[in-house]
């Protein structure tokens, strides 16, 4: 089913749902239904598997030259949702990216996730590649998420890359991501939010949002699409403080502000125990409060561990 019918038939009951990351090349799928079954007493109406680009990594061969080589570390996204959708019956929501990809081979992928009734996709550009200093589009690939979404759009509407294809519709519910505090290469908000309602003007359908720690970005960002005319759902993505840690590498990787007072009680804290603690309090209240705002769905980001997001629903659902 669509994200957005269940989200009507939700009927402004806030829903659960969370993401995971495919296995990595060599592990078999049990580590994800690990990650899942501890979750999965909060009616997830859907789960999110995240997409990895190819990187480069360094082979040494014995004569000591060093040879550059492409490789995917975790490349069964589509086939994890799959898997997903046969064990527990819920939707899953492959993310879709325009870096390692050419635009035929993001067709072709469409096809076989439309065959494997897959009825979701999360679109977007995807981040520079370790060994890159910035974004490389795939050559023949799409350079922007709205490129992506301009293409599954016409899939929808039968329209494929090449003429003499026979147009049987697709019919992809659309999702794109959207930053409250700003995407980092981009020089303002505002430029930011012309490209994000670019994105909605092709076709996507609802927005998921980077992670965020005062829900006033929240607020502030829900009520600046409202008023561009943006008027599709917007679900906050969630991600509770569990190590000390992640107050620098958080802002570094992710390009948002961790609040003062939640700042302030984790250098306080003795222990990472106590970290753990404060972090998972904290989210509770967020998500009291998202959900007293209106907030469709809470959409973790487990990273796999499903825990800290397992006492978080305890707290709130
Ligand atoms: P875009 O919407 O294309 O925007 C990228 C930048 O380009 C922005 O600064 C935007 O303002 C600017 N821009 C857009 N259009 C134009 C234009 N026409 N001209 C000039 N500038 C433009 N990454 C992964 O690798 N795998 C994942 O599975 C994954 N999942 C994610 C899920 C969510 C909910 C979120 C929020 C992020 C996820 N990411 C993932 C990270 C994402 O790929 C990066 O944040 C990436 O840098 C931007 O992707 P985007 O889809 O927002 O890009």
């Amino acid at each position: 089913m669509k994200i957005t019918d269940h989200i009507k038939n939700a009927a402004s009951k806030t829903l659960f749902s969370f993401e995971l990351l495919p296995p990595i090349k060599g592990q078999s799928i049990q580590g994800i239904f690990n990650a899942i079954d501890p979750l999965m007493e909060f009616n997830p109406p859907f789960i999110d598997v995240t997409y990895l680009r190819e990187d480069y990594i360094y082979k040494q061969h014995a004569n000591g030259l060093l040879e550059k080589v492409a490789y995917r570390k975790r490349p069964s996204t589509v086939a994890t949702c799959a898997a997903i959708m046969n064990k527990y019956k819920v939707d899953a929501v492959p993310h879709l990216l325009c870096g390692g990809f050419t635009k035929e081979e993001t067709e072709n992928a469409l096809i076989d996730m439309q065959f494997l009734g897959i009825d979701n996709v999360l679109l977007l550009r995807g981040d520079a590649r370790k060994s890159d200093s910035s974004f490389i589009p795939t050559p023949d690939g799409h350079a922007y998420a709205s490129e992506l979404v301009q293409h599954v759009a016409n899939m929808n509407r039968g329209q494929y890359l090449h003429d003499d294809m026979a147009n049987e519709k697709t019919d992809f519910c659309i999702g794109v991501a959207g930053y409250p505090e700003k995407h980092f290469e981009s020089p303002n908000l505002d430029t930011d939010f012309k490209h994000l309602k670019h994105k909605v003007d092709m076709g996507a359908e609802f927005i998921v949002t980077q992670m965020f720690f005062d829900n006033k970005a929240y607020a502030a960002f829900v009520e600046k699409c409202r008023s561009n005319g943006i008027n599709v759902p917007i679900i906050p993505g969630l991600k509770p403080i569990t190590s000390s840690k992640q107050l620098v590498s958080l802002p570094k990787i992710f390009h948002l502000d961790i609040p003062l007072e939640l700042t302030e009680a984790i250098q306080a804290c003795k222990s990472e125990k106590e970290v753990k603690e404060v972090g998972i309090e904290w989210m509770i209240n967020q998500c009291k409060e998202l959900k007293a705002m209106g907030a469709p769905v809470l959409h973790f980001y487990t990273m796999g561990n499903p825990e800290p997001t397992k006492k978080i629903a305890q707290g709130v659902f």
